[in-house]
């Protein structure tokens, strides 16, 4: 059927349906036949080729054919532990990546949309996949269209429909005419399409198409996503490929200086290829993923939604975070404390005493609904909920009024324009009630002494009160629906209402927090400037006697450059338009500012794509400004903000431990082995040794130093400058000279042993290099505190990991029968002893320079 050329009764026909919804059973059917509404997914690769995949670079390829070919040649031992070695590293990645992947698919579950269906009559949120065809579903402004829908209802909505047609000024929608049989998609105004956005207005629809039989599930296959690579991946994944050409640079100088001293061939192409393969952190950048995708799990459960993984990473570079206030700072509980009615208002109507006038308009203009289900509860935004609730709970207010003043139209309210309207029928007479914010309502009335009103209202505000004007008129002829300035002009002036929104009491803190932490709280709002430096004032945001407030009129004439001078000492920004956080954000950047916003109405969007992070509502957010969002706040909370930028820090430090550690160590290893043969021994380590040392050290201890909770003083320093490399603040030449160390420690106990004819040797240098890594491991906690402080037991998993390793060490050397497959042999309790205080040089030298750096004042 084609659906926008045919009527609506040929469509409810056709799919069994009408303007009441569906019943259960009937959805329970469907379901069944159409299956879940939703997009194929990107075919996942099988858990199989997620394990052979392991094996697909091309060191471990060239290891395996080499022990292969050295195990044909006869040493099948060998050939057979280094096979079983490369397989547990597979396993171990393979665990990791697959880990990875599942927290990143149950980051992506939680973000589903959920959408309004009426169904039997009842008004129900669903999520999106469970859709039907038939059912009928509810838009307003900010949602995201759920399904292929043909319009029943539409009241001034605007869809923006350029995930489909590319164009992204918004189409007005109507029920319409029926439409041309070949009409464009975009031209199609009696339609609306699935993960198109609602720019404005409100309307309902019956569903036509679900999941691959929408028309954006036809074209699916060009919309999957792109995987977002991080930038610190991209340059980690730069800098493994360059050290990869080094190491095989080196690896071939090695193989050469083997031959000359007389190695057999094969033993020395494993030698070397082990070595390449331990050395080169390949690693590396899907580390990093697994660390901000466990990272980012966690922050689910701190209500911190992370849309873009790159944000985890780039969260503790925020130096600036612009906030709302309503909800997010404040509670968003409304409670009117008082109203105020203009003296001179009083409604002609007949019945109506002029002492219940302002009750009258406040108790019929509201966008609130009874939940039936809920004991005829009222729902809806709280601004909305109390007013009406005030209004009703007064004396004089009388319970009919809302039969005997039946709605005829309703300009909803954006806060663009500030102001909601409602228009009531009443004695052939019609009754158009509008309230908003002060200034927007003043702009329309034709009566009212300015001066008087302000006042009235600035007494509400200084108290932190949040202040609605009312305003009315009465008029003979309905004007056209949506005739937006017919009804909002000529109005006379009714009164104020004023109420309070308590803060949040973990913002206080929160804001405090902010400001030892280096990042600057900015309060932008709608509200008006008196109510906002009020609360700004009482939450901590203005303090100094610098801070300013400005109002959105004011910005509106600064120059840029002006705004430029001025930007860092404004502190409150009201009754700013949503299109001014853009201009804001861009300013605060161009000053190299890192900015968070938040954001949660449709003209948010633009600001919370251009912020370094996007910041949505969860609860009270609409679709459109998630989508632009790179992190939602599950509880809107501001306090959850500044957890995550926390959480962002830790994960960060982390992420740099691990490169510490693993790059220190590998870089040791290559040393011991290339140097070595340089000044005059024999080659340290066999194949299976370096690679039993890689395999150890790189994947438990790694993965337990991602796990490492916040340091003490996390949120006392200054953010991250985005710029700066990896390796600033001494890493790349920490890793250096930890390296060179662990090595000549090596070397010299390799040296000494064979010095005093120990046969051991070779044994006690696989040990320290072994258990240097360890202590090496315990120090990377912490780039400037001592372990003693933090306390050696309290990142379990380390110690766990360290343990571990410990006891296979023992093992390796002990047990007769893993001496003959590692080639050890018993160590006698003295050069035991020996290895393990030689292994805790390194330990203390990193502790050392942790007590230089301190009293140099480097860190503090
Ligand atoms: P924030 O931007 O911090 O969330 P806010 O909620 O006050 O603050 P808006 O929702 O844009 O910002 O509201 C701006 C102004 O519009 C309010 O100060 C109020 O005067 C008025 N207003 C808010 N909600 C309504 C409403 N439902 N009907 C009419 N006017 C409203």
């Amino acid at each position: 059927m084609n659906w926008h050329t045919s009527s609506i009764d040929a469509i409810f026909k056709e799919l069994q349906t009408n303007a009441d919804g569906l019943a259960a059973d009937e959805v329970a059917k469907r379901i069944q036949q159409v299956g879940p509404n939703q997009l194929q997914e990107k075919k996942k690769k099988p858990v199989w080729l997620l394990l052979l995949m392991q094996f697909k670079d091309v060191m471990i390829l060239i290891l395996i054919v080499a022990a292969i070919v050295s195990g044909v040649a006869g040493d099948l031992k060998d050939a057979l532990v280094i096979l079983i070695i490369i397989i547990i590293n597979a396993i171990v990645g393979f665990v990791q990546e697959y880990r990875a992947e599942k927290a990143i698919e149950a980051l992506k579950k939680l973000s589903a949309a959920m959408v309004k269906v009426r169904r039997n009559k009842q008004v129900t949120q669903i999520a999106a996949t469970e859709i039907v065809p038939g059912d009928i579903i509810l838009l307003e402004a900010g949602d995201m269209v759920g399904a292929d829908i043909r319009i029943l209802r539409s009241n001034a909505l605007k869809i923006e429909e350029a995930s489909l047609t590319g164009e992204s000024q918004g189409v007005d929608k109507s029920t319409g005419a029926l439409l041309e049989e070949d009409a464009p998609l975009g031209d199609r105004t009696n339609m609306a399409y699935k993960s198109t956005l609602v720019t404005a207005g409100n309307g309902a629809g019956v569903v036509v198409a679900t999941g691959m039989q929408t028309e954006i599930g036809k074209i699916a296959g060009m919309l999957q996503e792109g995987e977002s690579v991080t930038p610190l991946q991209k340059r980690l994944a730069d800098f493994s490929k360059k050290l990869s050409f080094v190491i095989l640079g080196i690896c071939v100088v090695l193989y050469v200086i083997g031959l000359l001293r007389g190695v057999d061939p094969l033993t020395m192409l494993l030698t070397t290829i082990s070595l390449a393969v331990a050395a080169i952190p390949e690693a590396l950048p899907a580390v990093i993923t697994i660390a901000l995708a466990l990272g980012a799990k966690k922050l689910v459960r701190k209500k911190a939604l992370i849309r873009k993984l790159p944000a985890v990473e780039t969260l503790g570079s925020v130096t600036y975070i612009c906030s709302d206030k309503t909800g997010t700072l404040t509670q968003n509980q409304m409670t009117v404390q008082a109203t105020w009615q203009y003296e001179q208002f009083g409604l002609s109507i007949p019945a109506i005493k002029k002492e219940q006038s302002l009750l009258l308009v406040m108790g019929l203009n509201h966008d609130s609904q009874k939940d039936h289900t809920d004991n005829d509860k009222r729902k809806g935004d709280p601004t909305e909920v109390a007013l009406v609730e005030y209004a009703l709970q007064q004396n004089g207010y009388n319970d009919r009024w809302e039969q005997d003043f039946p709605r005829e139209q309703e300009l909803p309210f954006d806060s663009d324009r500030k102001l909601m309207t409602t228009v009531h029928k009443t004695n052939g007479q019609y009754l158009v009630i509008t309230k908003g914010a002060l200034e927007s309502i003043l702009k329309i009335c034709k009566t009212g002494d300015q001066q008087c009103i302000n006042d009235q209202s600035n007494k509400l505000a200084e108290t932190g009160q949040r202040v609605i004007a009312y305003s009315c008129k009465l008029i003979q002829q309905l004007p056209q629906k949506g005739d937006q300035a017919a009804l909002e002009s000529d109005q006379d002036f009714c009164g104020l209402a004023g109420m309070i929104d308590p803060p949040r009491p973990e913002a206080r803190q929160a804001i405090a927090e902010c400001k030892t932490a280096g990042i600057v709280p900015v309060l932008i709002t709608g509200d008006h400037p008196v109510t906002a430096a009020a609360i700004a004032r009482d939450m901590g945001i203005l303090q100094s006697k610098d801070d300013r407030t400005i109002t959105g009129a004011e910005l509106a004439k600064l120059s840029d450059e002006e705004l430029d001078k001025s930007i860092t000492q404004i502190k409150v920004y009201a009754r700013v338009s949503p299109q001014q956080k853009l201009r804001i954000v861009e300013t605060l950047q161009k000053k190299h500012q890192f900015v968070a916003m938040t954001g949660d109405g449709v003209n948010d969007a633009p600001a919370l794509k251009r912020a370094n992070i996007g910041v949505a509502m969860g609860i009270t957010g609409t679709d459109v400004s998630k989508e632009a969002a790179a992190m939602i706040l599950l509880d809107d909370n501001f306090a959850t903000i500044v957890k995550a930028v926390k959480e962002g820090r830790r994960i960060y430090d982390n992420i740099r431990k691990f490169i510490r550690y693993v790059l220190a160590c590998n870089f040791a290893e290559i040393l011991t082995i290339f140097m070595a043969p340089v000044v005059g021994l024999p080659i340290p380590l066999l194949p299976i040794h370096i690679l039993w040392i890689n395999l150890v050290t790189d994947s438990l201890p790694g993965l337990a130093l991602a796990g490492e909770k916040a340091e003490p003083r996390i949120m006392q320093r200054p953010p991250r400058d985005t710029n700066e490399g990896i390796f600033s603040h001494g890493l790349g030449l920490n890793t250096i000279w930890v390296g060179v160390l662990m090595a000549a420690v090596g070397l010299v106990t390799q040296a000494w042993a064979i010095h005093i004819g120990d046969a051991h040797w070779q044994t006690m240098i696989f040990t320290v290099l072994c258990f240097s890594q360890m202590g090496h491991a315990l120090v990377s906690r912490s780039e400037s505190e001592y372990i003693f402080r933090l306390g050696v037991f309290s990142n379990r998993n380390l110690i766990g990991a360290i343990a571990l390793t410990f006891i296979l060490q023992i093992a390796i050397i002990y047990m007769p029968a893993l001496n003959k497959i590692f080639n050890t042999a018993p160590l006698t309790i003295t050069e035991l002893g020996l290895c393990l205080l030689i292994s805790t040089i390194t330990f203390h030298a990193v502790e050392l320079e942790k007590f230089i750096k301190r009293r140099s004042g480097k860190i503090n």
